[in-house]
């Protein structure tokens, strides 16, 4: 009796968060994206997220008078 060893139970794909894809770890450049494109996209998210936060910047306040700039 001979037990073949296969090992088609481990598979190694990994789906990418960013298009639902599924790649190899050993395929990749970018892990855990499928693609430098797709790392750029999650990345880019993530900065469009941040610069729409309400961010308190200290804003001078304009203090221009039409009043006082009239002739
Ligand atoms: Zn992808």
């Amino acid at each position: 009796m001979t037990v073949s060893s296969r090992s088609s139970t481990n598979d190694p794909k990994q789906t990418c968060p960013t298009c639902g894809r599924k790649f190899r770890m050993d395929e990749t450049e970018a892990p855990p994206f499928c693609r430098q494109r797709c790392r750029l996209i999650d990345l880019g998210r993530w900065l469009d997220e941040e610069i729409s936060l309400p961010h308190e910047s200290e804003e001078s306040p304009k203090t221009i008078d039409p009043d006082s700039v009239r002739d």
